[in-house]
């Protein structure tokens, strides 16, 4: 089963009584976290058991469903608790701060067409939540094969979930075969006999790592005497770079998918797991996995969700390998790959080759084949680059165009 939360704004402010509702979600969850860790249990059932009655009085404004939902909630925060003791991590007694609250499917009501969720608040009691639908929307409420999942009410939004089952991949017509570097994705589209270099630029994303790092490196020092303001204003700067990077992540995917689906191509991919360079902590820093693996992750979810078929091959030699008389070359290579047998090409490309000669070699691509003397030098496909994004993002910063 596939999952996916979408966000919806509201049309006006939460009602008065739902607010009241929010905080009372919030005073259940640490009212059940506290009774959680005094009687070292987490699982909802648990909870339920132990905290039911005593709540049922003190909350008996409260719907029944979300009350469970609410320990729920803190059985979650517990479990994550407890993980972080057993890994020997100092932390504080967990503690909800946000306002927040999620409902089960049961126990809200949506009208997809209107866009109306009617919800419970106490017996007898519902509040009506009118959210703002755009085309984006639309794509989500009007398809049937959808259902609903869990609500999550914040102040100022919601958010759906969506599910459905896995569709089956397409059988693929062609193949994109990427290889993941810091500042692109580069690789090489096969269809039928022709295979052409494709690029899928995004140097603003180390840009921005590298700032935000320097300027958490900079407030460290500045800082150094007030440790707890420090760590504050270094996990701000986290967030935002997170926010950042994401933001282009996912347009990047995007631009990856649809050109796979349009053209009816199973993507291939290395398999970034258990990759681990022996470099300096300088360079291991600055060609940090995280992005790169966050990447794969989104690129593999969405790709499930359309059913296109995602391949991720074993990367070992695919930089170093020529891919037609498969002699392994020296690890030190400047831009270009180049064999004594006469083959030569630009070195990021000629790892994708390999990955998917790779993923072909173990019909992991259908009946797709490849002939790299196909390969037509001067074309160069764009799938992505920055300029592409040149729109206000949601923080209202502009993007950086044009950054190497
Ligand atoms: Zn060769």
């Amino acid at each position: 089963m596939l999952v996916k939360g979408v966000v919806f704004r509201l049309d006006s402010d939460l009602p008065t009584e739902a607010k009241l509702m929010l905080e009372d979600f919030r005073l259940a969850v640490n009212n059940a976290i506290r009774a959680g860790l005094q009687a070292r249990v987490t699982s909802r059932n648990a909870l339920t058991k132990l905290a039911y009655k005593d709540f049922r009085q003190e909350h008996s404004r409260m719907y029944s469903q979300h009350l469970v939902s609410a320990f729920g909630a803190a059985g979650g925060i517990l479990k994550n608790h407890r993980k972080r003791i057993r890994k020997g991590v100092t932390c504080r007694i967990p503690y909800v701060k946000r306002l927040l609250m999620k409902a089960e499917n049961q126990a809200y009501k949506f009208d997809r067409r209107s866009g109306i969720i009617d919800l419970p608040i106490r017996a007898g009691h519902h509040i009506e939540l009118r959210l703002v639908v755009s085309r984006y929307h639309r794509k989500y409420l009007d398809d049937m094969t959808l259902s609903l999942g869990s609500l999550t009410v914040l102040p100022d939004r919601v958010i759906v979930t969506f599910r459905k089952d896995a569709p089956k991949p397409f059988v693929p017509e062609s193949a994109l075969s990427l290889d993941t570097n810091e500042r692109s994705l580069d690789g090489v589209f096969v269809e039928g006999d022709v295979a052409k270099a494709v690029k899928a630029g995004f140097p603003d994303i180390a840009t921005i790592q590298q700032r935000h790092h320097d300027r958490r490196k900079r407030l460290q020092k500045k800082k150094a005497h007030d440790r707890r303001t420090s760590r504050n204003l270094c996990r701000r700067e986290g967030t935002r770079e997170h926010r950042r990077v994401d933001y282009r992540l996912h347009q990047v995917a995007n631009s990856v998918l649809k050109f796979a689906e349009e053209r009816r191509s199973a993507i291939v991919l290395e398999d970034l797991r258990g990759f681990k360079s022996k470099r300096s902590k300088e360079l291991n820093r600055r060609l940090s996995m995280w992005p790169r693996r966050k990447l794969h992750q989104i690129i593999e979810y969405k790709a499930q969700w359309k059913g296109i078929p995602v391949v991720k091959v074993d990367p070992r030699n695919s930089s170093r390998t020529c891919p037609i008389c498969r002699s392994i070359q020296d690890s030190r290579m400047g831009a270009e790959f180049k064999c004594e047998c006469g083959w030569h090409m630009d070195r990021h490309i000629n790892a994708s080759i390999n990955l998917l000669q790779t993923a072909i070699s173990k019909g992991m691509a259908g009946g797709l084949r490849f002939n790299p003397g196909a390969f037509q030098h001067d074309v160069m496909m764009i799938l992505y680059e920055p300029a592409m994004a040149a729109r206000s993002e949601p923080n209202g910063t502009s993007s950086t165009v044009g950054v190497t």
